[in-house]
């Protein structure tokens, strides 16, 4: 019954990926959970590699594969190996800037920021979110203002994945008040620029090592040639892109909880009690048996969901769909697993604890759980 989802390609590229995780993340991520921060190394090294903008054409230094399977493994060795927070970091940049970048950019655009992105060399992030406008976007109030050859910035956004890290961050703004839905547009707001400055760097119950922050604009003079597509079309552009944002959180969740689900086999199997192997209690072998069972029953979705991408055919309700299953999935099933841990499962030594804080931003971020059923119940029934 099983679509075989990669190709020897995919599993050579795998080989790559997983000396990369082993040499360039494992021995770091204990650092970058107390700093709060992965090294600019560690984008560079990627992007040496071929893991950064594998989609982008080779003419930009990208690796030309408009096959988002090639994410989908970069994705799953970084969860083999607990790697939230990097997962994140990266998905940000490829997932959801370069996109933004491939659709929108113009010719000149693209010259100036792909090469750098593809390297590692810069890194880019998307500030939608605002401290009083998340899942609610048209609550948005930062504002820009054209004043001759370029767009005066004014607002602050906050909770914004590579914050601290980033070169480049696509800003969504008001453009035109009078507008409603079609006054937003997205602007480049580069590192240097006057009036850019960061907040704090947050902390967080979970993804530890990624530098989430709120950022802040003052009267910063975007020139013109930073508009990203059309002006008054952001808020369409980023419908556009958000099903790409979703399906990568559902590989994320998936792959996380299985990864989760091996260490829990491992662990109990070897751990004992009254005198057999926790594994050996039907309880936690029906656990297990339900959870392999769902996570396999969310792989299909995805993997479907994955092929329609490829092909051009994956619609935001179908993204939708895939997020609330893998995410809410996700949360279920590394709650059980830390509690076939036991005790140690609430150590922070014992990866199963990071995963546990980790997961919880999955339903959140993206757009909220309560949001994907909005869009899929709205689709069902035809009711706003
Ligand atoms: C770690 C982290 C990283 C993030 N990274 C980024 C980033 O890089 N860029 C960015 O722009 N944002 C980012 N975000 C922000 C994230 O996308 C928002 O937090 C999210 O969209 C929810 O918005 P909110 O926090 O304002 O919650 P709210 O919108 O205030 O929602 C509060 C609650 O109300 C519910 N709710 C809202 N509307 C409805 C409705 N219509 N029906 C039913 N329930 C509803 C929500 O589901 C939620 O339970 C990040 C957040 C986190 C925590």
């Amino acid at each position: 019954m099983r679509r075989r989802l990669y190709e020897k390609d995919h599993e050579d590229f795998r080989e790559v990926v997983r000396e990369f995780v082993d040499r360039e993340v494992v021995p770091h991520q204990a650092r970058w959970d107390a700093e709060h921060m992965v090294d600019r190394e560690t984008w560079l090294a990627a992007g040496r590699q071929g893991l950064l903008g594998i989609a982008v054409p080779e003419e930009y230094g990208g690796g030309g594969h408009r096959d988002i399977r090639y994410r989908s493994v970069v994705v799953e060795e970084l969860a083999r190996v607990g790697a939230a927070s990097l997962n994140s970091g990266f998905s940000v940049q490829d997932d959801i800037f370069l996109p933004y970048l491939l659709h929108l950019g113009s010719d000149e655009q693209k010259r100036r920021w792909l090469p750098g992105l593809v390297a590692g060399e810069l890194v880019g992030a998307i500030a939608m979110t605002e401290p009083g406008a998340g899942s609610d976007l048209q609550g948005v109030r930062t504002t820009a203002v054209r004043e001759g050859d370029a767009w005066v910035l004014n607002g602050s956004k906050t909770f914004i994945t590579n914050g601290i890290a980033s070169d480049l961050v696509i800003v969504v703004a008001r453009t035109d008040p009078a507008a409603g839905s079609r006054g937003f547009s997205l602007l480049v707001v580069e590192r240097d620029m006057p009036g850019f400055r960061r907040g704090r760097k947050l902390e967080k119950m979970g993804l530890v090592a990624q530098d989430t922050a709120e950022l802040v604009f003052e009267d910063v003079r975007v020139p013109a040639a930073n508009l990203l597509g059309e002006e008054g079309g952001g808020f369409g552009h980023l419908m556009d892109n958000l099903p790409v944002e979703r399906i990568t959180i559902a590989l994320q969740a998936l792959y996380a909880a299985r990864a989760v689900v091996a260490w829990t086999l491992d662990y109990t199997g070897e751990r004992t009690a009254f005198g057999k192997p926790i594994a050996a209690f039907q309880n936690t072998q029906f656990k297990l048996a339900d959870m392999v069972t769902e996570l396999d029953l969310v792989q299909a979705y995805v993997d479907d969901c994955l092929h329609a991408f490829d092909e051009g055919e994956l619609t935001a309700v179908e993204a939708a769909k895939a997020k609330l299953a893998a995410t809410e999935t996700q949360k279920r099933v590394v709650d059980r697993c830390l509690q076939l841990f036991g005790g140690y499962g609430y150590m922070n030594e014992y990866p199963v604890s990071r995963a546990f804080v980790d997961a919880r931003v999955q339903t959140i971020y993206g757009g909220t759980s309560e949001i994907m059923r909005t869009i899929i119940a709205r689709d069902l029934t035809g009711l706003r």
